[in-house]
């Protein structure tokens, strides 16, 4: 063990308020890849920009090739929970833990058994009828073909949030309080370039803010404890 991970444990250890905060780089580990990560078939498939085709006007323009793409590259339903996911969960079991805030949308921190998570850009579990509002799961998308429909014919849309789309007030006004309220502050899997992100952990009020990640941030010098490795190398052996 690092002895930087040496000393995020002794924090945990001491700590009664822990939130994680996570990102991209959390799911990863569990094979699923950033789709800011373009890879070398995209450019066969798709003539836009990830960011293009996951914004509100391209889903309301282009909705088959919207779905064409969200099937194709944001959901992955053999995806399991990896170390960090489960070592979060054990925390919160623990009474250690009490909040995880992530930007990433395939609910596998629910899947580890964490309870009060706050989903920033919301998740591909929930989609709901834009027309009567009726829920659906996941399955229902995934089994539907071009544009998925509901009984009264209205669009079934992800509850997932796109580009050009405001956050949940709510779930955003819990994150926050949850932060303030934190004595420990960990950051994993995000360069924190994605907005709410760096906004976010200026709510921080403690003196123990880690940084997770194995590429440099922004925000490494506002950093208490530093940890540039494998975040799930990391949970591991906290
Ligand atoms: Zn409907």
């Amino acid at each position: 063990m690092s002895k930087e991970t040496e000393q995020l444990r002794r924090w945990v250890e001491e700590a009664k308020y822990i939130v994680f905060f996570g990102g991209a780089g959390v799911s990863t580990e569990s094979g699923i890849p950033d789709f800011r990560s373009v890879d070398g078939l995209y450019h066969q498939k798709y003539a836009f920009s990830p960011e293009t085709i996951l914004s509100h006007s391209f889903f309301m323009k282009k909705p088959e090739e919207f779905y064409r793409f969200y099937r194709d590259k944001m959901i992955y339903p053999g995806a399991q929970p990896n170390a960090c996911h489960k070592k979060l969960a054990e925390l919160e079991r623990a009474g250690k833990l009490k909040a995880v805030i992530t930007q990433n949308i395939d609910g596998l921190h629910q899947a580890a058994g964490s309870k009060e998570v706050l989903e920033l850009h919301g998740t591909i579990h929930k989609n709901r009828c834009m027309l009567c509002g009726k829920a659906y799961g996941l399955d229902y998308i995934r089994q539907s073909e071009g544009v998925p429909k509901c009984a009264c014919g209205g669009i079934v849309k992800p509850e997932v949030v796109l580009y050009e789309e405001g956050l949940d007030e709510d779930v955003l006004r819990r994150a926050v309080d949850h932060i303030r309220a934190a004595d420990l502050l960990i950051v994993g899997g995000t360069s924190l370039s994605v907005y709410p992100a760096a906004g976010l952990i200026q709510y921080f009020r403690g003196n123990k803010l880690v940084l997770v990640n194995k590429t440099p941030t922004a925000y490494d010098g506002e950093a208490d404890l530093l940890i540039p490795e494998k975040i799930g190398e990391v949970f591991s052996a906290l």
